[in-house]
């Protein structure tokens, strides 16, 4: 029954708060914005549209549910979400429209008649997904990778037996086009599954090939509400916990003494505390709250993830042909990534992925109307000319989906607001406004993430997705389970 301070409210915080709560702690959030949410926080624009603000993919709700059950809620009572069928629109350079059907076998069907590439070898490659994901996930995802004992398990040691199968020596990108040796495009498909962590499928170890199978066999969902409703429902079952939020309250210092944390020192006032578990990302955390103290430069030094651009479109007509999820991809993926990971900057054509909520969540914009959420993967922050690139951008982006939709896209814009690599650093106080912490892009990148307690300070954690297992809201609530237990045995 400890007293536990939480430096930011973002997904992996509030989830610590909850399993802490529930294990009889007394928790205080510190966050420094106004509300909930970081990264996952919403906004609305003139003319009544809303918007997600960051992540707009959802996979494995359980691991919400989880929380609630823990509490001996029923879920459905705080937070509801569906089963999205279609997943994804694909729109490719020639003019092949592909629907991403929840079900496989309607999935094959259709890359066998847009693609013609066999069902057969659709289903084949999904499959190895699926087993590539169960050989795997539940060590590299569930535990901490930090502890000696987690070595002891004979589960663990099956799954880093099996790691050289999996594809430790190929990447990501040499795997799919051995599984589809004459279909650039498809190819193309599931490369992009990279940038689900930050990632470059020209780098990355095949072993990410289990992406897919999130989405594909385990499934995409959709809030009712948006995802922001993730962070909505969990900080009304947190505050009936008894779980307190301190808003626009930053943390400044993490205190110590000797070999121990003692509280936190805040805009306002200094805390004493017997935990403190920081889901500020890990490079902040030690540069700013805990100067003077020896920091872990190798693990701060890992490549970051990329980061995103975002331009936020109140959009005044309907399109039949979008559905929550769509892709317009480039005509050249190596030269996109090639201009993201080597040369740290935009691609002159780059893909774009749109998220439109207001199909189902039809307060989302006026009738008649859509929220666009458009987004092109970039380079984290590493001092680049961000309004010429934004301008570039927002025109090459244009020009994309005008071709692509048939209509000239300009004039149909009715609010905007865009969110860059900077500003998603000023907002969350992610390093460089990386997405998801550090990238995935080294075979080692597993092991190399900071892990969920700190080395030299006793009662200090770590959660969120510049942590172990990494980026992305289901990785981010299982930091919160991994500190949670950490707490709970002791360490
Ligand atoms: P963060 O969201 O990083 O929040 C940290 C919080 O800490 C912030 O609220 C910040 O204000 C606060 N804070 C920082 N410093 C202090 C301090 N000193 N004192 C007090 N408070 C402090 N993930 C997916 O799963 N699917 C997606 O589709 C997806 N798309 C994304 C698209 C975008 C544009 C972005 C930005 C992210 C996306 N992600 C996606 C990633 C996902 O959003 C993040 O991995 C996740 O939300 C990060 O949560 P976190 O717990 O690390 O905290």
């Amino acid at each position: 029954k400890q007293p536990v301070a939480i430096i930011g409210a973002g997904i992996g915080g509030i989830a610590t708060a909850v399993r802490l709560a529930l294990a009889g702690h007394r928790v205080t959030v510190f966050e420094a914005q106004e509300s909930f949410g970081g990264k996952m926080h919403q906004l609305e624009l003139p003319g009544g549209y809303r918007f997600d603000g960051g992540p707009s993919l959802f996979t494995l709700p359980h691991l919400v549910d989880e929380l609630f059950q823990l509490a001996g809620r029923n879920p459905q009572d705080y937070f509801r979400y569906q089963r999205l069928d279609p997943i994804t629109q694909y729109f490719f350079p020639d003019g092949t429209h592909l629907t991403a059907w929840a079900d496989e076998e309607r999935f094959a069907a259709e890359v066998e008649q847009k693609l013609n590439v066999p069902a057969p070898a659709v289903r084949e490659f999904l499959g190895r997904s699926r087993r590539a994901y169960e050989a795997t996930a539940d060590t590299f995802l569930q535990k901490s990778l930090h502890k000696a004992k987690t070595y002891l398990s004979p589960d663990v040691l099956k799954a880093l037996s099996a790691l050289p199968t999996l594809g430790l020596t190929s990447t990501m990108h040499q795997r799919h086009q051995e599984a589809f040796p004459r279909e650039p495009r498809l190819v193309q498909l599931f490369d992009r599954f990279a940038t689900y962590n930050g990632s470059d499928p020209y780098q990355a170890p095949a072993t990410l090939s289990l992406i897919p199978h999130l989405e594909h066999g385990l499934g995409a969902f959709y809030p009712e509400g948006g995802i922001y409703a993730i962070a909505e429902s969990l900080v009304k079952l947190a505050s009936e916990l008894g779980v307190q939020f301190r808003y626009q309250e930053p943390v400044v210092e993490i205190l110590t003494a000797g070999p121990r944390v003692t509280g936190v020192r805040t805009t306002q006032d200094v805390y004493d505390m017997s935990l403190v578990v920081s889901n500020m990302d890990v490079v902040p955390t030690y540069r700013r709250l805990l100067p003077g103290r020896p920091a872990p430069e190798r693990t701060l030094r890992q490549p970051r993830s990329s980061s995103a651009l975002i331009f936020y479109w109140g959009i005044g007509r309907r399109f039949s042909e979008l559905g929550v999820h769509n892709i317009f991809f480039s005509d050249d993926y190596k030269r996109e990534f090639d201009a993201i990971f080597q040369q740290k900057t935009i691609a002159d054509d780059p893909t774009v992925y749109i998220n439109i909520t207001s199909g189902h969540s039809p307060a989302d914009a006026p009738p008649g109307h859509e929220n666009w959420f458009v987004m092109v993967n970039v380079p984290h922050d590493q001092g680049q000319d961000w309004p010429t690139l934004v301008q570039r951008t927002r025109q090459a982006v244009l020009s994309r989906l005008s071709y692509a939709l048939g209509t000239n896209i300009e004039p149909l814009i009715r609010a905007e607001h865009v969110w860059d690599p900077p500003g998603i650093e000023l907002r969350t106080s992610s390093f460089g406004g990386a997405l998801y912490g550090s990238s995935s892009n080294n075979t080692l990148a597993a092991f190399l993430r900071h892990p969920n307690f700190s080395r030299q300070i006793d009662g200090l954690y770590f959660c969120g997705g510049s942590v172990h297992p990494g980026g992305g809201i289901p990785l981010c609530l299982l930091s919160a389970r991994i500190v949670s237990d950490l707490i709970a045995t002791g360490k």
